[in-house]
This record gives structure tokens, sequence and C-alpha cells, in this order.
């Protein structure tokens, strides 16, 4: 029934490490209040307008730079010290206070969608149908923290007392630039820290306006908006003095398995590491790389298959650390043409263009192509053919901006096992075809890259379901569904292996503000 239920609902979602007969996905009590904000719907003529309206808004003055850009570790200090200095009086706000304050967040994020929107589209280059949805999640987050906060001043029962750590350093990726960033922020204001977000470069616009409503939200209620600062800062010793600050408790990170493991390493060896609230530990918690696929038996529904194989594989062109990058074949799906003509059909009639535009499908990548992406797109592998061969795309008149940046989506047919593209994340509009004899090879290949954050079975066969369930090795397992845009509550996000680093916690499940803070014996400190 289990299985019945999963193919019908089509949605689910496991969570590691996963032991039989508990509930796919647990919920703490908080969650019967928690309804998920439902996403603009395009049906609708108002909202196709307003989106329309405020993508058409080219030049925003209000989202100029707000940052702080830090050049010297002198400049580092000062934040950070404001950070601390704040960071005891917001400790000791009580839960339900916190609470209000981000249940506040979420109506004024609600009431920015079209703002948000906007942002997204013209700086880090979302489609509407992207930028969306992730509006949606950051509304979710603040509410899902909010309830989570409230949880946690009782969790601890007579014997221990959730306590706050400090000062939270966030750094969000450009690729999710609102939700993250929300994500990250709220979470850390929930377990009662200060707040330093350095955003990413790429999409600085976004994580200042995710900041902008936070901050007014902390001073509507009376407390004072440096609670949360953004900061700008160089990647040289100025941002490893950020990253390493003494004063810096803990760091949130959502970006590359290299950029955690750089971090880890210079806060192992940072000035305070051994003393105060966070000592004990690096205390980065991270969400990293991804090298994702969804598995395709006989047994599938290959209609279906194909809508959920395209949409997680080139959703924002790709660039989601959830997207999959490979799709790997069973036995007569892979020898028989029907799946890889529809395939390709699917993929061709992906419409490229601008964000700005409504009706695009696929929208630019966030920097022309190099490295790993642009060797993914141009150059095949032994064995490998293009089933479709990315093509550069010239701008729409005004759409200049995007040039280089504007690629048709890649299918590369004949990808083998243990090969580069198997093995290494591209992060973009590619996506590789492996064909395998048996599910057991499928998921051996599944298992076999260094990550672990998401994967995907299509499949209507329980004992098939049954068996991945058992053997898959990834954070985010999803039976008959796309394999990116976890939601809220219902789909907490998070990775497995080299995906992740810290207890990992998931992003919108039930522990993860609980993992930025610390339990002390309930008498301490009263
Ligand atoms: N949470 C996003 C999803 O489920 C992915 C986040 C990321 O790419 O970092 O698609």
């Amino acid at each position: 029934e289990r299985f019945v239920a999963s193919v019908r609902e089509a949605g689910t979602v496991t969570t590691t490490p996963r032991r039989r007969g508990e509930p796919l996905v647990r919920v703490g009590d908080e969650a019967l209040a928690f309804v998920n904000a439902p996403d603009a719907d395009p049906a609708v003529s108002e909202v196709r307008e307003a989106a329309r309206a405020a993508l058409a808004i080219d030049a925003r003055p209000d989202l100029a730079p707000t940052a702080a850009t830090l050049r010297t570790t002198a400049e580092v200090d000062t934040v950070v010290e404001c950070a601390v200095a704040l960071s005891a009086g917001w400790a000791g706000v009580p839960a339900r206070e916190r609470a209000t304050v981000l249940a506040d967040v979420a109506n004024r994020l609600e009431a920015a969608r079209w703002e948000l929107l906007a942002v997204m589209a013209h700086e880090a280059g979302k489609t509407a149908g992207e930028a969306d949805p992730e509006i949606s999640e950051a509304i979710d987050f603040a509410r899902w923290y909010a309830g989570s906060a409230v949880a946690l001043e009782t969790t601890g029962g007579d014997e221990l007392r959730f306590a706050p750590v400090g000062v939270t350093l966030v750094t969000p990726p450009w690729n999710f630039p609102v939700a993250i960033a929300a994500g990250g922020v709220l979470a850390a204001l929930a377990a009662g820290s200060a707040v330093v977000m350095k955003p990413s470069p790429l999409a600085q616009r976004c994580g200042e306006a995710v900041a902008g409503h936070v901050r007014d939200a902390l001073a509507a209620a009376g407390y004072d908006a440096d609670l949360v600062q953004v900061v700008q800062v160089p990647e040289n010793e100025v941002g490893q003095h950020l990253v390493a600050h003494d004063g810096v408790d803990q760091v949130v990170l959502t970006g590359s398995s290299d950029t955690a493991r750089l971090f880890a390493r210079w806060r192992v060896g940072r000035a305070g590491a051994g003393a105060g609230a966070g000592a004990g530990g690096p205390r980065v918690f991270a969400e990293t790389s991804g090298k994702n696929s969804l598995i395709v038996t006989p047994s599938a529904d290959l209609d279906l298959a194909v809508a959920d194989v395209v949409r997680s594989a080139f959703g924002h062109a790709g660039q989601k650390c959830s997207a999959a990058s490979l799709v790997i074949l069973v036995g007569s799906v892979g020898s028989s043409r029907r799946f890889h003509d529809q395939l390709v059909d699917a993929v061709s009639s992906l419409r490229v263009g601008v964000p700005s535009d409504l009706g695009t499908g696929m929208g630019p990548v966030i920097e022309e192509p190099s490295g790993k992406l642009l060797r993914a797109m141009t150059q095949l592998e032994p064995g490998e053919s293009w089933a479709l061969e990315p093509q550069r795309v010239a701008p729409p008149t005004g759409g200049e901006a995007w040039d280089g940046r504007l690629w048709t989506p890649g299918v590369r047919a004949g990808v083998q096992p243990w090969s580069w593209f198997h093995l290494t994340e591209c992060f973009g509009p590619v996506l590789g075809v492996m064909r395998a004899d048996t599910l057991e090879q499928a998921i051996e290949w599944q298992n076999a890259v260094p990550f672990g954050l998401t994967g995907g079975l299509h499949s209507l066969d329980p004992d098939e379901i049954d068996l991945w369930l058992e053997r898959v090795e990834v954070g985010n397992a999803y039976v008959n569904r796309h394999i990116t845009g976890a939601v809220v509550q219902r789909q907490p996000f998070g990775g497995w292996k080299g995906s992740v680093m810290g207890p990992g916690a998931k992003a919108g499940g039930p522990s993860y503000v609980a993992q930025l803070g610390r339990w002390v014996p309930a008498d301490d400190g009263r």
C-alpha cells in the first residue's frame, strides 16, 4: 500500500538513515498547523499581468546594492563585533517572540512576490516558472522555522534546554538566491543567533532583497535590524578572516564540496577554536554538490518519466544541486527507440529565451560556460554521441545582457559507467543517458558518484521500488516524481555522502533549527 500511495501521490521522499516501518517523512506537532504557501497561478490573468509588469521594470533603483563591501580585516571585525554585541539580547528573546518576527517575514515576502520575481529574473536569470515556487519556499521556511523555534522550547523536557550559540554566518548560493538565503538566515534567527549574510556576488541583490524584508520585520517588532547584516567580501584573506573569525560561531553554507572543505579547514585553524559557545569543531553546516540521476525501468509510466526527466534536468537550465544530470535506462527502455525519441522530442521543444519573457521554458546559465560545464557542453567522451548538441543562442533585441549565456539543452547518449561525465558534477543544461542491463546495475551506477544528494526511480513495480529504496544512497529519494523542487515539511532537503558537511539535518525538516543551537542542562544559566 505504501508504494501504491507513493505512486499515486507522486512525491514520496525518504530521509536517511531510514529504518523499515518508519514513516517516510517524520514531522513534529508543529507540522499540524503548517500549510505550504501556494505558488502564483499563471492560469489567472491578473497573475500573468502582475508578473509581466514586474519583469518589465529593468532598472530597479529600489534594489541598488546595500550590502557593506568589506575590504579589510578591520572592517570584518567591526561587522562581527556588532553581531556579537547584539547576539546576547536576541538569544534572550523568548522563542515565541522570535517566531512572531519570522511569521511577519513570511507575510512580507508574500507581499513582495513580484518584486522578488523581478530581481531574480534580472540578476540571477530565473524564469518566472522557476522563481515563483522559490518565493513560496522562502515563505514556507519562515513559517516552518517559526514553528520549530516554538517547538524547541519544550523539546528538551525537564532535563535539557535549547540554547543559541551566538553568531551565524550564512553564505547562500546564486542558484536559489531567495529561498536558500531566506532559509539560512531565518533558521539561524529562529535558533536565537545574530546573522551575518554574505550572498553570492552573482546574486547579491536577491540576498539584499531578502535581508531587507527580514530587517524590516525585526525593526517593526522593536529589535535592532542589524541582527541581520549583509556584507560582501573578496575571496582573499579578508573573506577567510570572516569565515574563520573568532566571533563567528557557525557557518551555514550552500555551495560546492570544495568550498565546504575550505571553510572547514579555515575554521579548524581559527584563533578562537576551542573557546566560546561555538567551540568544539568548525561548525560548518553545508549542503554541497550533487551528481544526481533518475532510473527508469520497463515497468515505468514512460510518458510521466520523460516529463519528470526533462523537468529535473533542465529546470533553471540544470543549475540546481538537485538537478538530474543522468538518466539511467534499464533493459528495454534503453534498447528500444521509444523513450529515446520521446526524450529528444521533449527536450528540443523547450523554448530557450530570456527570463523576462513569460513564455521562456529554459533561461540562461549564470555565466558564460567555462571549465567543467564548457567541457560537458562541447566535448564527448569515448562511446558517447550527441542526441542533442548544445548550441549557443543569440539573445533577442533588448536581451543583450544574456549574450553567451543562452544555450539550447544538450543530451549525451552512450555515457559509459565510470567515465568523466558519469562521475563529475557539471551544473548546467546537459543530460547524460546511460543504459543498464538490470535495475541492480543501474543502482550501482547511481551510487558510484562521490555525492548523494537527490535520486529518482520511475517504476510501477513494488518490488523494484522496494529494492531501490533499500539501496539508493541519496538524501532525497523520489519515486515517480521529478527530483528537484523539494517542498518544505513534506520533503526535507539535504544530502548524504559528499553532498553534506555537518550533522546533515535537512532544510525544511523537523531538526534543521535544532542543529543550529546546542543543548544545555535545563538549569544552566537560569
Ligand atoms: N532545494 C532545491 C531542490 O529541491 C535544491 C537546492 C540546491 O540546488 O541547492 O531542488
